[in-house]
């Protein structure tokens, strides 16, 4: 396998040179590592939106053993493939939030098309041995676009968000179509078993694949290996710079603010599914629930603005900033903010110090395919006195850190004794939860994550997957 080379599709590539001001993120990191190690191509979009586009045209920058290769997309299919159908039809349902899906058959229409012209493009710069490695809910089709242009080698699919049960999924227009374009790739991955299984119920129920045995299926003659691949986080870049981010001018000038009280942190892009709200309004429960807390906690919450342009994004921005005033409007006195609210990104560097000051971790979105930022809480804690995590029992990531403490996000005073429970919680307990996850992140890393995938992909021989 490390002879082959790998081919890496995603919707936005990093391309060096033109990234955004945070660099690359986790996931750029690690597949550039992938792409090191095998030599090889990063094919997508460029993030360039033009009224009309040549047709033909490829920007391609090789750096070392890595083609970045990007084309632009049209004003119009942007709107329809990536703003319409991949993030208010498919995020919203993958996320079990039909009340907030918008279909429209233009945006559908656009989905499969801009797939399609995305894969003619790709498909000149593909060799017989590639290993092709398809990332995430906007590039489903994409495999079985490749497959019809002539494309018979080793195709594998991620999905970074979760994938729901079939009574939510088939709410999806194309519903079936997509399934079946799915079971064009030889390996489909997933961030956690139920995922895994959700798809295979809905494989069965709509008669479009044969179960062979845990984890394999075939289906249009072929055989497809479906399992869990749960990402993981650099966890030694974490450890290592919360050690140090307490040094920092921010971070030290931050932390002289407390004076005497706890902290309490949750961190989230404003997305409707990290249940932000729901969160507000358990804290607001705690605080009933122990008044003698009031003036003793602060809850920052930090949460960069996201896909401003999607109209459900712009309701739940009024929504939030609305029921953080009206919480320190309520529980505030003169001389304390119970939330501190920052609409804005914080740089990683940054944000670990600020784990680390955290005594506890607050994660609990209503639905997330894994959730990093509680990986990364954990990662960030001092070994001598570790904070709690408090975290959603509908977070990918509850699946691996059972040393959180979990919590029903929609169960306000559920979550608020799991809040209470955090702050009160022993040394030694916090030691040994703590402990037993981050053995768990250590031999869990971003690179392991796509070693397994990749050796997985390139193995192909019909073995079972130790995963499935
Ligand atoms: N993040 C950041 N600055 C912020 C807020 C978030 O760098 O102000 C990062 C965070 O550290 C994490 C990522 O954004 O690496 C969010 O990933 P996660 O899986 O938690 O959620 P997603 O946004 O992918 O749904």
């Amino acid at each position: 396998s490390r002879e082959s080379r790998l081919v890496v599709v995603s919707n936005r590539v990093p391309v060096p040179g033109r990234r955004g001001a945070g660099g690359a993120g986790g996931l750029a990191v690690a597949l550039e590592a992938a792409l090191k190690e095998h030599g090889g191509v990063w094919f997508g979009w460029s993030g360039d939106a033009r009224p009309a586009i040549d047709a033909d045209a490829l920007d391609e920058h090789q750096v070392g053993r890595i083609n970045f290769a990007v084309t632009d997309l049209t004003k119009r299919d942007v709107e329809e493939y990536y703003l319409g159908f991949s993030n208010r039809a498919l995020w919203p349902v993958c996320h079990y939030r039909l009340d907030l899906a918008h279909f429209s058959e233009r945006d559908t229409a656009a989905y499969f098309r801009v797939n399609g012209f995305l894969a003619r493009k790709l498909v000149r710069l593909l060799e017989p041995g590639d290993l092709v490695w398809v990332h995430d809910y906007h590039m489903i089709p994409m495999g079985s676009e490749l497959r019809a242009r002539g494309f018979g080698g080793r195709l594998g699919f991620f999905l970074h968000i979760p994938w729901p049960c079939p009574e939510i999924a088939s709410a999806l227009p194309e519903y079936r179509r997509l399934l079946a374009d799915l079971t064009a790739y030889d390996v489909i991955g997933f961030q956690t078993p139920r995922d895994a299984e959700n798809f295979g119920r809905c494989l069965a129920e709509e008669g479009l694949a044969k179960h062979l045995g845990v984890g394999w299926y075939e289906a249009q003659g072929r055989r497809v290996q479906v399992g869990a691949f749960p990402i993981g986080i650099d966890t030694d870049a974490f450890r290592q710079a919360a050690a140090k981010a307490e040094n920092l001018p921010a971070v030290k000038r931050f932390v002289s603010t407390l004076g005497q009280q706890k902290l309490m942190i949750g961190v989230d892009r404003l997305d409707y599914s990290k249940g932000i709200d729901e969160r507000i309004k358990s804290f607001c429960a705690y605080l009933d629930a122990h008044p003698e807390e009031r003036g003793r906690v602060t809850y920052l919450q930090v949460t960069p603005k996201s896909r401003s342009d999607v109209p459900e994004y712009k309701q739940i921005q009024q929504e939030v900033a609305g029921r953080v005033g009206e919480a320190n409007g309520a529980y505030g006195t003169v001389d304390w903010t119970p939330i501190r609210y920052l609409n804005q990104n914080i740089p990683h560097v940054t944000l670990t110090g600020l784990y680390r000051s955290a005594q506890v971790g607050l994660v609990t979105p209503l639905r997330d395919g894994m959730n990093l930022v509680a990986k990364e809480y954990v990662a960030s804690q001092s070994p001598d006195n570790p904070g709690v995590l408090v975290l959603s029992r509908y977070a990918g990531a509850a699946f691996e850190l059972d040393g959180a403490v979990i919590v029903n996000p929609y169960d306000a005073a559920g979550t608020a004794s799991g809040i209470a429970r955090a702050f009160a919680m022993s040394l030694a307990e916090r030691r040994e939860r703590w402990s037993a996850m981050m053995r768990h992140l250590e031999t869990h890393t971003v690179n392991d994550w796509w070693r397994s995938f990749l050796d997985t992909l390139a193995r192909g021989d019909g073995s079972p997957s130790e995963h499935a």
